[in-house]
């Protein structure tokens, strides 16, 4: 069979191992850490860094089609990458992506809502974009930020300066408070031909800036539920987009405003493991190779939990409750704040 290239050895790419093997591919990881989640699974692995063009070079000819796990490849590195082996999805989704400037305007371009932004080099300019916007906002870095990493919240304009600080001088953002209800997601696929397909939006609530559980069905009315569908694939049309990409969204009474995508597989889309015939996962292989997408139709309630740190230690409970799919990531150390698996918890049929 063929050989998938994976830029980043993380859960993400051992996921992804694992369902092109289940499809009879072979894939091979690139990362720069030692003993990636990924290697485990993974046929064959690359431990190098961004910046060693020659690794790169050979890890391409290696591989059929090169994918990744994460939004921050450095240009130069998908340069060398990109002249012999095609990368899905492209380069401009990962342009668009990598900066929240660039990714808000453009999907302000598009005519979709956003939190109101200004971008933010000075001093100056923060204490500016407070008075337009106004408090409360959030300071965020342009790149590089994950998980509530590299944010700093401003209730009043006496946190400028802590702010201002926070950003250790990294190009930032400051995003107006968006006041929403709750916060769903949309996983969308794009195939090579074109087609589109979503799999029904998950409700996400946060536990000290991270992912802690997703809940499908989401509340959401049919035409919200219909908004939502509509607008990623819009997103990803206008990309040209192949793989699956991670929508987030703020529900308000105003609508829906988009706070951020990942063009990849995403933890709000960990659900579908144990929802959906073909999972987010087998639809981001199947797109990349080429091959048909499948329906991501849901044939299940799911509550996704994120086991992260010491939540790890309730395996053995989540093991004796029935209905639990549970999915480790393979992670020696436990470090706070570190995604060290998640559990599927099975609800019932979806009617
Ligand atoms: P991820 O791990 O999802 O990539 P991230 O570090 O990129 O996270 P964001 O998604 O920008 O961070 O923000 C994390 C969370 O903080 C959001 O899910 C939301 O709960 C809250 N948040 C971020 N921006 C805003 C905003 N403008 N208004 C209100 N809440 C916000
Ligand atoms: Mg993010
Ligand atoms: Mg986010």
């Amino acid at each position: 069979g063929a050989t998938i290239g994976i830029l980043g050895g993380g859960q993400l790419g051992r996921m992804l191992s694992v369902a092109a093997a289940r499809l009879g591919f072979q894939t091979h990881i690139f990362e720069p850490g030692a003993n990636p989640p990924a290697g485990e699974v993974a046929r064959h692995v690359t431990t190098a860094s961004y910046d060693d063009a020659e690794a790169l070079k050979t890890f391409a000819e290696q591989v059929d089609v090169i994918t990744y796990e994460f939004e921050n490849i450095p240009t130069s590195a998908l340069d060398i990458l990109e002249a012999h082996r095609p990368i899905r999805p492209g380069r401009e989704a990962l342009r668009v992506s990598q900066d929240r400037l660039t990714e808000k305007q453009f999907l302000q371009s598009l005519g979709l809502k956003t939190a109101p932004f200004a971008a933010i080099d000075t001093l100056d300019e923060l204490e500016e974009a407070v008075a337009t916007i106004g408090a409360p906002a959030i300071l965020k870095t342009r790149r590089f930020g994950y998980d509530g990493k590299g944010q700093a919240r401003i209730k009043s304009s006496e946190d400028i300066a802590q702010a201002f600080a926070d950003m250790a001088g990294a190009p930032s953002i400051l995003e107006g408070f968006v006041d929403f209800s709750h916060e769903v997601s949309v996983i969308a696929a794009r195939g090579l031909t074109g087609d589109v397909a979503c799999y029904d939006p998950g409700e996400n609530v946060h536990r000290d800036g991270i992912l802690h559980t997703t809940t499908v069905p989401a509340k959401l009315s049919a035409g919200q539920r219909m908004d939502a569908v509509l607008l990623a694939a819009r997103i990803l049309n206008e990309l040209q987009y192949v793989g699956v990409m991670g929508v987030e969204l703020f529900v308000t009474s105003q609508g829906l405003i988009v706070n951020e995508i990942a063009p990849r597989v995403h933890n709000s889309g960990h659900w579908t493991q144990n929802g959906c015939a073909v999972d987010q996962f087998e639809q981001h292989i199947r797109a990349v190779v080429g091959w048909p997408l499948g329906d991501g139709q849901r044939h299940n309630d799911v509550v996704m939990e994120n086991l992260i740190g010491d939540d790890i230690n309730h395996v053995p409970q989540i093991l004796r409750e029935s209905n639990n799919a549970l999915h480790l990531y393979g992670k020696n150390d436990v470090k706070p704040g570190r995604k060290m698996g998640h559990v599927n918890r099975i609800q019932k049929s979806a009617s």
